[in-house]
């Protein structure tokens, strides 16, 4: 969320004692800060919450004295009264929506539906949290027969008055009566067709007459009444629809991907309206005071001129790059570009700007805090700390761990995507309005988007544009391609929102919906096909492209970010990490140990898995067994060796051996049936009589539930000579990297235990060999000997576990399904998506740590165990811990460390930084 959460450094301070008349209002005027300050909201997130982000802009930009059209705030308090007492109006709102009427129209000179001087507002939603697109609007309120004619007397602009009278009575129809779009726009598609013109523009006086007269019948037909020509009835309508719009299915479907509460309600603003498309000299434009895509320090923007706000945003027309009004009009260029500063400056932000350009007057409609991507987040954030304008922790506190999540996605690798230009694969170029690297197959509707995106397919949602309505198939679909628009359409400035990758305005694809299919270059791509998209070059492909890791090193603002991050977090970020090439990619993400290396996964290497099945097979205790371990040992001392060097100076901590063992067989049933055959064939009784004993053997290590069988700690005490081989490859290694001049700090760990007999006997059967090898290489070793809390019965037993464990590892997954009774490898892709999607549970718990189950262990087993042990080390190595809110909880349970998989320790740097700042410290003010 990037909405302002504190007041902009010039508000006002609250004056004392005012709670009286103001806080029961529903209605202010822009220029009323001082009423607003008198409803004890004096926080400038409080004011967000009443006059929505809109409104607060608008009635901010007002108070320090920008040009702002006059107009009035409907607040959120007044919409949600609408909704709770069941759509209807609370008693005085209408009165005083009125009163602010009477105040515009005494401000403007004009009157409200006056056919000599007439006055027309616009009607706008503005939550909270900005939602773009999501909510409605109405434009050109108070036109009706009478005013057009009035106002064509007025302003001799007819063709301008009846495009304006048009739409209203599209905008009206379509968002307060819930008519199609379509039905207006189609009429508008075959007029323009039969009057063989292809841009709005391009119509005439007549021509508007005559469309508003068959936009008129068109509602008429639809709804089965005229239009109200009353203009307090139009608007008391669209205020109606606004509130209404609050819970429309696009605006909950977007609220529920951006984590947006549904109780906050929408603001409703009311403001006089002026006209972008009074000629040459009049326009309309949206900018960012930064690039949004890439944070650059550039004013970043588009803008029409005779054209209306809606016109640049919606697509239709191809709009010219903001830096076109440089040179077209550098006077309003400059005073905008101080505007703009002023506004950055005041918030503190990147800000998100709509203007309008009168009869060659600057008139500012929007600011707001910008949305961008993630990468432009963090540069964002970054330069504005190099700039003097914000502290490292709020820089810190502004980038969310999904944009650092967004930033490391996958890219297309090089080489393949230089292959596919050089085969004629790259059949279009477009806007790069939304980075990243997304491969999938054409849908070219939102609903079907979402259907396949549901059903476990990768989609690329292709539209000519978007609009509010698609998002729940944006959303589901892992890239967006447009052939209209620019980088702030609707498809770029969402896509840019969720980190879909997104191209637009790709101008040379010909996408027929009907068809469902497109056409570029002489080649047909159909629903279905595969299609591979460049969303930071702005690259149309067919066919699949390969996609390969970003590269940490180059990204030096999120380094930078990330550097900051450590210097408030106060957990220790640990990797999961098996083999030394994951040893050093953790430790060039900044993981600060290993917290968890899983020996087995060790073991499956193509070449060393016959060595374990002998090994298996061998009676335990064997010369047999001790045989194929030996063999065992020499790979498993060359991969430690190897995480001991990576990690050099760092601890290390090794969890022997955990799965069930006939996870390293071939399949039971496969055997039984190779087994029949050779039985009826009956001619390789060498073969059969192997296959039969593997078969036995395969069988009788068979468990009806392997996750609560012969795990984890339960393997190393029945066959003790595992235990002794994975530990003495651990200490030979270890000793190796001392003697050749390195620091290690191997942790030995024991997973899945119950009871502390269990840690016990395992530290009788590590101690000698460690202590042994040690003393044969002379190199002293510095070292640890802990165990996992994966059962609910180590975690209440916690006192006695830590007399023989020094540190604690929360293995959450395990922790999750013992303690639900859920298994973690059935449930996720069955019935428990369908608990939750359903509300039985709030959150998938494999996810993100239960707080009242599973964080309840954590926290009473960190108390026991501490009150036994208090320098007890204490960490969590399950899914958990490179998952934001789980970090946080981890935070608050006192713990020492966090370990995750490597591609997660920077979300886990920054998750843990943002931690610290909200529980430990007060932010510190701007
Ligand atoms: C755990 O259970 O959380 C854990 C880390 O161990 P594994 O996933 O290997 O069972
Ligand atoms: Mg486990």
């Amino acid at each position: 969320m990037t909405a302002a959460t504190r007041p902009p450094a010039s508000a006002p301070k609250q004056k004392k004692g005012h709670t009286g008349e103001a806080a029961n209002r529903y209605v202010f005027l822009f220029d009323e800060h001082e009423e607003v300050i008198q409803t004890g909201s004096p926080q400038w997130d409080d004011v967000l919450a009443l006059l929505g982000g809109k409104g607060a802009g608008l009635a901010e930009m007002t108070r320090i004295k920008l040009p702002v059209p006059p107009g009035f705030t409907v607040t959120t308090r007044a919409c949600l009264a609408y909704l709770e007492k069941n759509c209807e109006f609370p008693e005085g709102l209408w009165q005083e929506i009125t009163e602010a009427l009477h105040k515009l129209e005494a401000k403007s000179g004009k009157h409200f539906g006056s056919p000599d001087n007439p006055l027309l507002v616009s009607v706008r939603s503005g939550a909270k949290f900005s939602m773009p697109g999501m909510m409605d609007t109405v434009l050109n309120l108070g036109m009706n027969d009478a005013v057009a004619e009035g106002l064509v007397a007025l302003t001799g602009d007819e063709r301008f008055v009846f495009d304006a009278y048009r739409r209203l009575v599209q905008m009206f129809g379509t968002v307060v009566q819930g008519i199609e779009d379509e039905a207006f726009e189609d009429y508008l598609t075959d007029y323009k067709h039969h009057r063989n013109v292809q841009y709005d523009v391009e119509l005439g006086a007549a021509d508007w007459r005559k469309i508003t007269d068959q936009f008129l019948h068109i509602y008429r037909a639809i709804v089965g009444k005229d239009f109200p020509h009353d203009p307090l009835e139009q608007l008391r309508l669209a205020i109606e629809a606004v509130f209404r719009s609050w819970n429309g299915k696009r605006a909950v479907d977007y609220r529920n991907a951006a984590n947006i509460p549904h109780d906050l309600g929408t603001a409703v603003n009311v403001q006089s309206m002026v006209f972008g498309n009074l000629g040459q000299d009049s326009g309309s434009g949206v900018a960012f005071t930064r690039d949004p895509a890439t944070g650059e320090k550039i004013m970043f923007g588009d803008y029409l001129m005779n054209a209306q706000g809606e016109d640049v945003v919606a697509g239709i027309r191809t709009p010219v790059k903001i830096a076109g009004l440089a040179s077209q009009r550098p006077d309003l260029y400059k005073q905008f570009a101080n505007i703009t500063n002023i506004l950055e400056n005041h918030y503190h932000d990147m800000q998100d700007v709509e203007f309008t350009i009168e009869n060659g007057k600057l008139w500012m409609l929007q600011t707001r805090n910008g949305k961008r991507t993630a990468r432009a987040a963090i540069r964002i954030a970054v330069e504005m700390v190099n700039e003097g304008m914000i502290t490292k922790d709020l820089a810190v506190k502004r980038v969310t761990p999904q944009q650092v999540v967004q930033l490391l996605h996958p890219q297309f690798d090089p080489a393949d995507k230089e292959k596919a230009v050089k085969s004629n694969l790259m059949v279009a170029t477009g806007v790069n309005a939304s980075p990243g690297a997304a491969v999938g197959v054409a849908a070219f509707d939102a609903d079907l988007a979402e259907q396949w995106g549901k059903s476990g397919r990768d989609v690329i949602m292709v539209r000519p544009e978007t609009k509010p309505d698609d998002v729940h198939g944006m959303l589901a679909a892992k890239g967006i391609l447009t052939s209209r628009g620019g980088a702030t359409s609707h498809a770029a400035v969402v896509a840019r929102q969720f980190g879909v990758p997104c191209v637009c305005g790709a101008e040379a694809l010909e996408i027929d919906t009907k068809l469902r299919q497109l056409k570029v270059g002489g080649r047909v791509i159909r629903e279905g096909d595969v299609i591979s998209i460049d969303g930071s070059a702005g690259e149309v492909f067919v066919g699949q492209i390969k996609r390969v890791e970003p590269d940490f090193d180059k990204e030096t603002y999120l380094q930078t970010l990330l550097t900051w991050a450590d210097e408030f977090r106060r957990l220790n970020v640990y990797a999961n990490a098996d083999y030394p090439k994951d040893a050093i990619r953790a430790r060039a993400y900044g993981a600060h140990g290993i917290g968890l290396c899983r020996t087995e996964h060790m073991f499956f290497q193509e070449e060393r898995l016959p060595i374990v099945q002998a090994m298996i097979l061998a009676e335990p205790n064997s010369k047999e067994e001790q045989a194929e371990l030996d063999k065992l040992l020499d790979f498993q001392r060359d991969d430690f060796y190897g995480i001991f060097k990576a990690m050099d100076g760092l601890p290390v901590i090794i969890r022997l051996i955990d799965p069930p063992l006939h996870e390293f067989m071939p399949d039971h049933e496969q055997l039984a049936l190779k087994a029949a055959g050779l039985r009826i064939l009956a001619d390789r009784p060498a073969e059969l009589a192997r296959t039969e004993a593997l078969l036995k053997a395969v069988g009788s290590l068979r468990e009806f539930n392997p996750m609560l069988g012969l795990r984890g700690t339960r393997l190393g005490l029945i066959r003790p000579a595992i235990t002794r081989m994975q530990v003495r490859a651990i200490f030979e290694a270890a000793c190796r990297v001392q003697g050749e001049g390195g620091t290690v700090y191997p942790e030995i760990m024991v997973a899945v235990t119950a009871h502390a007999n269990e840690v016990k006997r395992m530290r009788e059967i590590i101690v000698p060999i460690a202590e042994e090898t040690i003393k044969q290489t002379g190199c002293p070793v510095d070292y640890k000997i802990g165990t996992m809390i994966e059962l609910p019965r180590a975690a209440i037993t916690a006192d006695e576990m830590a007399k023989y464990a020094e540190f604690f590892s929360f293995g959450t997954n395990d922790l999750t399904q013992t303690t639900f009774g859920i298994s973690r490898d059935d449930a996720e892709g069955k019935f428990l998506l369908d608990y939750v999607e359903s509300g039985l549970l709030p959150e998938n718990p494999f996810q993100v740590i239960d707080e009242d189950s599973v964080g309840y262990l954590i926290n009473v087993a960190t108390q026991k165990g501490r009150s036994v042990r208090p320098e007890l080390e204490v960490g969590i190595c399950g899914e958990h811990g490179g998952e934001p809110r789980s970090i946080d909880f981890c935070h608050r349970a006192g713990l020492n460390y966090v370990s995750c998989s490597p591609f997660r320790i920077p979300i886990a740097r920054l998750a843990a930084a943002q931690a610290a700042l909200k529980h430990d410290k007060k932010p510190v003010s701007q």
